[in-house]
C-alpha cells in the first residue's frame, strides 16, 4: 500500500481529519494567524524556561537560536507573537531521603526567586500575573505576562506549610508529582507501579490547602487514578497543562476520552503538548540513547551547561540524526492529538502547553517564532477567532478565574 494511502487511513482511524495531514502554511496564512494572535491574548500553560534563568551566560532579553537549551526568550516570544505563560518550578524527583526533601525545599525556593529576579530586573518587559485578569492588563501595557506554576511539589514535602508562602510570592498553578511516585501521589510512570493508588493522604491534604488558596491544580504527570481522585474530591475545576490523547498514543502520561469528557463535565482543560515521547514511540536504539548520552556528557552535562554549548548540542544532535536516525514525531501527529482533543471535548475544553525548554517541541515547531503554525491550523478547521481566543488562554484563564472565585467565598485572602 502506498505511504500516502496508508496514513489517510490512519488518520481517518484516528478520526483526524484530513486538513491535520496538511502542515505546510502559506506566507499568507502564517501573516494572517500571527495578525490574530497579536490581537489575542496568547499564552503557555507550561514554560520550563526558568530552568535556563540561571544558566551560565542566559539572557532572556538575548535571542539565542538554534540553540538545544533554548526555546523561549523576549526576541522570540515577540515574533511568535507570545504573550506569556505559566513559568515553571521545575524539580526533579530525588531520592525521597530526609537530605533530597531539604535540597529540593531549597531548589524550588531558588527557583522563585530567580523568577522574581527577572520580573525585577526587566519591568519593562515582564509582569507578575496574580489573578486571571492581570494577564489581559499586563498585555495591554505591552509587557509579558508572568504567571508562576510548580512542576513536582517535592519542594513541599519536607514543609507542606511552605505553599502558603508560595501563594504569597504569586504560584497560581501546582502539580503534584513528576517522572516518579512522590509523598503526595503516584507518577503515571513510575516504573515500580502505584504506591498510594492515587494520591497520597498527604497530596490531598496538599491539594485542599492549594484550592483553599486559590490555586489551580495541574493533573500532568500524575496518574490516573490521581485523576479520579482529583475529580472526586475538588470543588472546582481543574488542568493538565501538558499533555496529549491517550486514544492516539497508548502512553500512560495521555489522558482517556472517558476521562477527557469527564475533565469537560468538571469544566476543566487539557492543554495540548508538543514532547515527541507523548505523541508516539519514539523510543531511540540502544546506540543512539548511548550516543546522545556521550554527546551530552562531552558537554559538560546538561545542568548547569552553558548557553552557548547549546549550538554545539544542536549540531551534534542534527550530525546523530544523519548518523543514527531515530523515529521523531512530526507537526503532523502533534496535530492529530490535538484533532483528537478538539473532537472529544471541544474548543472550550483545549489549551496549549507546548513543554518549551523542557523536551517540547517537534521538527518545523522547534521554538516559540513557530507558533503562529497552531493559529494558522486552527483558522484551517474552521474556528471562529472568539474560540481560537478561548483556546489560546480564555480556558485555562476562566478555570482560574473559578478557583479564585471559590476561594476568595470560602474564606481564603
Ligand atoms: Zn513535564
Amino acid at each position: 500500500m502506498p505511504l500516502c494511502r496508508l496514513s489517510l487511513l490512519l488518520a481517518l482511524a484516528l478520526g483526524a481529519p484530513l486538513s491535520a495531514q496538511a502542515v505546510d502554511f502559506t506566507q499568507a496564512e502564517l501573516a494572517r494567524a500571527k495578525a490574530l494572535q497579536q490581537r489575542l491574548l496568547t499564552l503557555d500553560s507550561h514554560l520550563d524556561t526558568p530552568a535556563n534563568l540561571a544558566r551560565p551566560g542566559f539572557d532572556i532579553l538575548h535571542r539565542h537560536d538554534h540553540n538545544a537549551l533554548s526555546q523561549v526568550d523576549y526576541p522570540r516570544m515577540l515574533e511568535g507573537a507570545l504573550d506569556g505563560g505559566f513559568w515553571a518550578i521545575y524539580t526533579d524527583q530525588g531520592d525521597r531521603s530526609a537530605a533530597a526533601h531539604l535540597a529540593e525545599r531549597d531548589h524550588g525556593l531558588l527557583r522563585l526567586m530567580e523568577i522574581r529576579e527577572m520580573l525585577a530586573a526587566h519591568p519593562d518587559r515582564f509582569q507578575l500575573a496574580l489573578t486571571a485578569d492581570d494577564a489581559a492588563r499586563i498585555k495591554a501595557a505591552g509587557k509579558r505576562v508572568v504567571y508562576i506554576s510548580m512542576e513536582n511539589g517535592s519542594p513541599l514535602v519536607a514543609d507542606p506549610s511552605l505553599l502558603g508562602f508560595y501563594h504569597k510570592a504569586g504560584l497560581r498553578l501546582l502539580s503534584t508529582v513528576h517522572f516518579a511516585n512522590n509523598e503526595f501521589a503516584d507518577s503515571a510512570t513510575d516504573p515500580k507501579g502505584a504506591e498510594w493508588k492515587g494520591l497520597s493522604p498527604a497530596g490531598k491534604a496538599l491539594v485542599q490547602e492549594a484550592v483553599r488558596l486559590g490555586i489551580v491544580i495541574d493533573h500532568s504527570h500524575a496518574s490516573d487514578a490521581v485523576f479520579d481522585d482529583l475529580a472526586t474530591l475538588l470543588p472546582v475545576p481543574f488542568i493538565l497543562s501538558h499533555s496529549a490523547a491517550k486514544a492516539v498514543f497508548d502512553h500512560p502520561r495521555n489522558l482517556d476520552d472517558a476521562r477527557l469528557r469527564q475533565l469537560a463535565a468538571k469544566g476543566g482543560v487539557i492543554q495540548v503538548n508538543a514532547y515527541g515521547g507523548y505523541l508516539l514511540d519514539e523510543t531511540p536504539s540502544p546506540e543512539r540513547k548511548q550516543a546522545e548520552e556521550d554527546l551530552e556528557k562531552r558537554l559538560g552535562g546538561w545542568d548547569g551547561m552553558p548557553i552557548e554549548k547549546g549550538v554545539e548540542l544542536a549540531r551534534g544532535m542534527a550530525e546523530l540524526d544523519q548518523r543514527l536516525p531515530r523515529r521523531r514525531a512530526t507537526l503532523d501527529d502533534f496535530f492529530v492529538h490535538f484533532a483528537h482533543l478538539l473532537d472529544v471535548v471541544g474548543p472550550d475544553h483545549v489549551g496549549i502547553g507546548m513543554d518549551w525548554d523542557g523536551g517540547g517541541g517537534l521538527p518545523g515547531m522547534t521554538d516559540v517564532t513557530d507558533l503562529p503554525k497552531i493559529t494558522a491550523w486552527l483558522q484551517r478547521r474552521g474556528l471562529s477567532d472568539a474560540q481560537i481566543a478561548n483556546i489560546w488562554s480564555g480556558n485555562v484563564l476562566r478555570v482560574m478565574r473559578q478557583a479564585q472565585d471559590y476561594a476568595a467565598k470560602n474564606g481564603a485572602k
